[in-house]
């Protein structure tokens, strides 16, 4: 190994595993002896503040490396709200957050993803940032980064030729000019790169989706495998930033998404595949491919899911595949709730197509729809306002014209959110509405909802409002995010977090304002992202925005009809289709065998004492499958396959004598299906001692548990003296289902001081108190000196005789 680089993402656990772009970089990172490419996520409030208050430092997933003696961390960027995140993220490393804080012995701090089309609030920031795709970037990249180590390059040498590689910007090598509070210029320091050209794959079958997911421990978001079916959308909505960032359309062959997906599925033993691009619907091949992976999934209960489906392009066989599986909410984006506000933003729905959508998909079976509308579009009217909510209320009364929906759950929910001008798109001019403006929009959009099975959700105008900021921010706002950070704000793209308080003391300590990043901009001013050229030409964005003003719609180009926004050159970079849906018969169905049961002794320890349990079950399922495991499930609506511990052990808890039992429809040995599936589970997660069930037997847990416990703070001897005295000890167990008196003496069958530890045997006759509980109540530890120690469950037995 001759590089650490950190592949770091400023969320959570299970939003940052639910991300693709990071699985693809760690897949295609992984085959190369030379780099260790280890995952450090951010971590949660509460542990963030115990770091500061311990000095303790984010470390990676894989190796428990502190995330600041990578050689170089890589951010991945999806949301400007992340921004704050990822300076606490450094902070706590004790990296210090400006490049020109940082020396030599520190990490280079570089980041990529979809906000990194406009840098500049960052650009203080970063030593480097990646713009556009990094798969053709990446390698290049990191073979640099080793040169630069071995050869102990400067900094300043190391940005100049970082940026040969195309895609790669050094914002140390611009400078921003200011008069009078406005940009005038961004001055190249290195005359030869004036401007950065995204990079761009031109053909998305050269890169293989990833086919080895790592199984998560925690339960993500999207729990589910994702495969790319497309990138790019030409459909060209005038507000979708991703609309312009990722031209032009390039499908994936549908045999190498088939491939992917069959091979993904497998090494994971996932439940769900979902089919990913801006508009998956579009996707040339959809429907053989949709039916062709059905048929696959299908007799494997696993479910096909399509997000981001375009309600003029689902066609009835398409809905059908996919309600095969699924009847939850169809969501549907007319964005705007006037066929003019429509034609405005180049989404030309009509009424009545989104109508007949809505009276199709009830039509089918589904019961709820979900209509996505933004406020404070550019030319919006308070006609157009209202229009959404009687838009929404029509759609409400195709579910009563075809039955469904009886009763009063609703129908229809109306998501509104707030339009955010983003750079790159022929909106990035307009201006964006404030928080007055825009809960008068919300209040008329309501009071237009006729129907009372149409539920509305307005997504939080302030979160909208500080986006709005940092998308169409400049360099100024480094200063302001650090601020920000200073005053406490992070996490701020969850609501609940976001202290708008906080945000707007931060720009005026840096003597600005939201008027300065909310404002219409001049056509001719220089924007913050000026120099970085997404390959869209500024023309084409003019032209589109007059084309707005005038209502006047633009084609989709995938069909090849060019409108010439500038990306392709036509011959390496151009739009490409499926070009066919030759897709293999569908594998052998897994059949119906006698079913077999097994039985293990699990075990579970370390880090996986913090798994719940359901995570636990769910993880041994998925590994069952992934090492081939051929599992049987119940019979029903909603079967599940039969993997059953005997009882939950409490989450903290240790054991090695938990009670696995696992039935399948083929025989197998049951050592060697432990050595499979050990092979895949996470350290500390063990199945050991196979054998075949019994006829007749019951998966019963023993009424004793017996555990040995290592306690975080000195236990008293005089207390455990006291309590074998009592004749009664009443201990309160609180739960939210209320409280509960148990008496320890009644349950405690055996509690002596052995070594440097405890000794406890528990009874689940009298409520069977946990270890912590025991602690606590005859120690006196305090609770977390309590669920610091660590109890290890060494036996499981009858009751002993008198
Ligand atoms: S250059 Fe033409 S074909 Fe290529 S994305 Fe733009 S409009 Fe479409």
């Amino acid at each position: 190994m001759r590089l650490s680089f950190a592949l770091a993402f400023p969320e959570i656990y299970e939003i940052a595993m639910s991300h693709l772009g990071i699985k693809v970089l760690y897949e295609s990172l992984a085959g190369r002896p030379d780099v260790a490419a280890e995952r450090v996520f951010c971590p949660w409030l509460d542990l963030m503040e115990i770091m500061e208050a311990e000095g303790e430092t984010p470390w990676s997933l894989e190796s428990g490396r502190p995330l600041g003696s990578f050689d170089v961390i890589g951010f991945s960027l999806q949301y400007e709200l992340t921004y704050t995140n990822l300076l606490m993220m450094l902070k706590l490393a004790g990296v210090p957050a400006r490049r020109e804080e940082r020396g030599p012995a520190h990490p280079l701090v570089i980041a990529g993803g979809p906000t990194m089309v406009n840098p500049e609030p960052l650009a203080d920031i970063l030593d480097l940032a990646v713009v556009g795709e990094a798969e053709e970037i990446i390698h290049p990249l990191m073979d640099l980064f080793i040169m630069a180590k071995q050869e102990a390059w400067p900094r300043e040498r190391l940005y100049r030729e970082a940026v040969k590689i195309e895609g790669v910007y050094a914002p140390a090598l611009f400078q921003p000019v200011y008069q009078q509070g406005r940009l005038t210029e961004i001055k190249a320091l290195a005359p030869e790169h004036p401007v950065v050209h995204r990079r761009i794959v031109p053909d998305m079958a050269d890169y293989p989706p990833p086919q080895r997911p790592i199984l998560p421990t925690v339960t993500p978001v999207h729990d589910r495998l994702g495969v790319e079916l497309a990138r790019g959308c030409t459909r060209g909505c005038r507000f979708c930033q991703a609309g312009f960032i990722y031209r032009p359309v390039r499908e994936r062959p549908a045999g190498q998404v088939y491939q992917a997906a069959l091979a993904g599925l497998a090494a994971g033993g996932l439940e769900e595949l979902a089919l990913l691009s801006l508009s998956t619907s579009d996707y040339s091949c959809i429907e053989p491919l949709a039916a062709a992976l059905m048929d696959a999934l299908e007799p494997r209960r696993i479910s096909l899911s399509l997000p981001s489906l375009r309600m003029d392009s689902l066609s009835p066989e398409l809905a059908a595949q996919i309600k095969r599986v699924r009847k939850t909410g169809f969501t549907l984006a007319p964005e705007a709730g006037s066929e003019r506000l429509r034609g405005v933003i180049n989404k030309n729905l009509s009424h009545e197509q989104i109508l007949g959508t809505a009276r199709a998909v009830y039509g089918m079976g589904w019961n709820l729809v979900k209509l996505y509308f933004m406020l404070g579009l550019p030319t919006e009217t308070q006609e157009d306002v209202a229009a959404i909510g009687r838009l929404a209320s029509l759609a409400a009364s195709e579910a009563k014209a075809t039955g469904r929906g009886r009763g009063k759950r609703p129908v229809v929910n109306a998501s509104l959110g707030l339009f955010v001008p983003k750079p790159h798109t022929p909106f990035q001019w307009e201006g964006q509405i404030g928080l007055d403006q825009s809960r008068d929009r919300l209040a008329l959009a309501k009071a237009n909802l006729g129907d009372s099975r149409v539920k509305a959700k307005w997504n939080d105008a302030k979160t909208s409002i500080i986006e709005g900021v940092l998308s169409r921010g400049d360099r100024r706002l480094g200063a302001v995010l650090l601020r920000a950070v200073e005053l406490g704000c992070r996490f701020d793209g969850w609501s609940e977090h976001l202290d708008y308080q906080a945000w707007l003391r931060a720009l005026a300590d840096n003597g600005l304002s939201l008027d300065d990043y909310l404002r219409p901009r001049e056509q001719d001013e220089v924007l913050p992202w000026e120099h970085i050229d997404v390959g869209v030409s500024k023309a084409y964005l003019l032209a589109e925005r007059e084309k707005a003003l005038a209502g006047q719609s633009t084609a989709d180009c995938r069909a090849g009809r060019c409108g010439d926004c500038g990306v392709c050159d036509h011959k390496l970079i151009k739009p490409r289709l499926c070009p066919d849906a030759e897709l293999p018969a569908p594998p052998p169905a897994p059949g119906e065998g006698e079913r077999l049961t097994w039985r293990f002794r699990l075990e579970k320890t370390g880090a996986t004492r913090y798994l719940g349990h359901l995570e636990m079950m769910r993880l041994l399922e998925r590994t069952l499958r992934a090492a081939g495991v051929e599992l049987a499930y119940t019979q029903g609506f909603h079967p599940h396959a039969l993997v059953k511990t005997a009882a939950a052990l409490s989450l903290g808890v240790e054991s090695l004598v938990e009670v696995l039992e696992v039935a399948t429809i083929r025989a197998y040995d049951p050592d060697q299906l432990a050595a499979r599936v050990n092979a895949l589970l996470p350290p500390g997660l063990r199945l050991t001692d196979g054998r075949p069930g019994r006829p007749g037997e019951k998966l019963i847990d023993p009424p004793v548990a017996v555990y040995r416990i290592t306690p975080a703070a000195p236990l008293d001897p005089e207390r455990l003296d006291a309590f074998h005295k009592a004749e009664k000890w009443t201990m309160l167990r609180l739960s939210p289902k209320g409280q509960r008196e148990i008496d320890l003496k009644a349950a405690i069958r055996q509690i002596e001081l052995s070594g440097h530890g405890l000794l406890l045997a528990t009874a689940s006759a009298g409520g069977r108190p946990k270890p912590a509980e025991v602690l606590t109540s005859v120690f006196g530890l305090s609770p977390q000196a309590a669920a610091a120690s660590r109890a290890l469950k060494t036996e499981a037995r009858e009751e002993e005789q008198a």
